[in-house]
């Protein structure tokens, strides 16, 4: 006679167990350094800023609806490895999906060891070498259950209702680490980001004009295959229109106004950019935006719709004063093309930063003197000086290993405030990092931009801000 009763309540704890919603925490783990782990290209922060984990903010829209979500951002907290390690433990999610980087990857390998000890959480990662290399981090890091290859693609969704289904698409699981992966590269769509579970007001940009900002993707990868770049071998692939809207307009609900693209290069793909720009106005909410750009893509009737729109800084990529090496490194721009580009941005109104690389293959001295030179007469907001150290998966990286140029092979490889890694003839290690901090002396310490820039910004906000990232910068680099 107990037999049908215990059956039944068999039954009803399977019902309540498929009823019951999976905990997922979304984790950006700690670090000592200003470590900025997303979208496939982790790096160092030059300044005191920070902004969302992309790939995290696109697994909040995916996993919102089925899952019991939480989001720990233990860098822009900033939490302690204990403290995070507690929070986690209160929250005893089923499953982690971590952010992980190259550059801070010994460390973040450590504290995931830490973490499986005291969870019994899957834990899954999504980041730069980890997407490159998946096979040999699962077979290094015996805690990892599972690798992101996409985060763009909702595969995380079958991942986390059943990890050991044999249909898991653009994720490595360890069951499925010896077969060939299955990789799928359609348009992406997916539910509108939670932005409202991340810590908002915390995250800061130099450049942005209202506080708090979010990001957005309207695209994914790059058109482009530049051989410095980590995005040369991502596909490139388009967002759909109606789910970009979507993420508009429940940003629109949260009252943001302000958005940094997360685009690689906005633009590339002309009728997604102008459908956005358009995409802006049916929001009708006034938002003000900044992108990154090349500066082939910047004519006129384009950067006139993006400023309609609120975009009010543009972030272009110059790399190097010698058309030669950029020839070389497969960015065929002219130095005239990007001449315009900063004048026609300037006589719009929108302001400009300038990525550039100190020592590429073929750069010396006298091309470096020319760089400075160079960024001075584009006269931008701002210059990014970063050093031409070889990304993972890049082609620029395949030749200094072949030629055996690279003389500290650690993973941890950063080209924002990182030491260079590898020597040419022309110019040694010590010569590129001694011009990298000559030449943000003497772009920013001129006296008509210090004035122009500090005494010419709109907010106080921009004001502290610039008057943060300024000190950082000099004091972090000066000799
Ligand atoms: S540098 Fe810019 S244009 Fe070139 S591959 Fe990278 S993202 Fe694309």
């Amino acid at each position: 006679m107990m037999e049908p009763m215990i059956h039944r309540r068999y039954i009803s704890v399977q019902v309540k167990v498929l009823l019951m919603k999976k905990k997922v925490l979304l984790l950006n783990p700690p670090a000592r350094k200003g470590v900025i782990r997303d979208y496939y290209c982790s790096h160092l922060a030059k300044g005191n800023y920070l902004w969302l984990p992309q790939d995290l903010l696109v697994f909040s829209g995916m996993l919102q609806d089925d899952c019991d979500l939480s989001v720990i951002d233990a860098m822009v907290m900033p939490l302690s490895e204990d403290k995070t390690l507690e929070e986690i433990q209160s929250f005893s999610p089923d499953i982690i999906i971590c952010m992980v980087a190259a550059v801070n990857w010994r460390s973040d390998m450590r504290f995931l060891s830490k973490l499986s000890q005291k969870t019994s959480a899957l834990i899954i990662v999504s980041g730069d070498y980890s997407r490159i290399y998946p096979r040999q981090v699962l077979t290094e890091n015996t805690c990892i259950d599972a690798i992101v290859l996409d985060f763009s693609h909702c595969g995380i969704l079958s991942y986390v209702f059943n990890p050991h289904s044999d249909s898991i698409v653009n994720i490595m699981t360890r069951e499925s680490m010896h077969e060939e992966i299955v990789a799928v590269n359609e348009a992406c769509s997916y539910p509108p980001p939670r932005h409202d579970l991340f810590p908002i007001k915390r995250y800061h940009l130099p450049h942005i004009q209202c506080h708090p900002f979010t990001t957005i993707l309207t695209t994914f990868g790059c058109m482009h295959a530049c051989s410095y770049c980590p995005y040369e071998r991502i596909p490139f692939k388009l967002r759909t229109i109606e789910s970009i809207e979507q993420e508009l307009r429940s940003i629109k609900s949260m009252g943001i106004r302000e958005l940094f693209f997360r685009d690689q290069c906005f633009g590339s793909h002309r009728e997604q950019a102008y459908a956005v720009c358009r995409l802006f106005e049916e929001v009708s909410h006034p938002f003000s935006w900044s992108c990154e750009m090349r500066t082939d893509k910047a004519d006129e009737t384009l950067l006139k719709a993006m400023k309609k729109s609120g975009c009010h800084t543009i972030m272009f990529g110059v790399e190097s004063a010698s058309e030669n090496i950029l020839r070389k490194h497969n960015k065929n721009i002219s130095l005239q093309r990007t001449k315009e580009a900063f004048h026609l941005a300037k006589q719009l109104g929108i302001r400009t930063l300038a990525h550039v690389i100190v020592g590429m293959q073929g750069e010396d001295e006298l091309s470096l003197q020319r760089l400075i030179d160079f960024c001075i007469e584009l006269d931008p907001n701002y210059v990014s000086f970063n050093i031409a150290n070889p990304a993972w998966d890049t082609s620029f990286r395949d030749a200094l290993e072949k030629n055996n140029k690279i003389f500290d092979p650690k993973i941890e490889v950063d080209h924002s405030i990182g030491q260079p890694v590898w020597e040419s003839s022309q110019l040694s290690a010590r010569q590129v990092w001694e011009f990298r901090n000559r030449a943000i002396r003497k772009f920013y310490l001129r006296p008509t931009f210090v004035i122009r820039e500090f005494f010419g910004a709109k907010s106080h906000y921009r004001r502290k801000m610039m008057l943060k990232a300024g000190l950082e910068v000099l004091l972090n680099h000066s000799v």
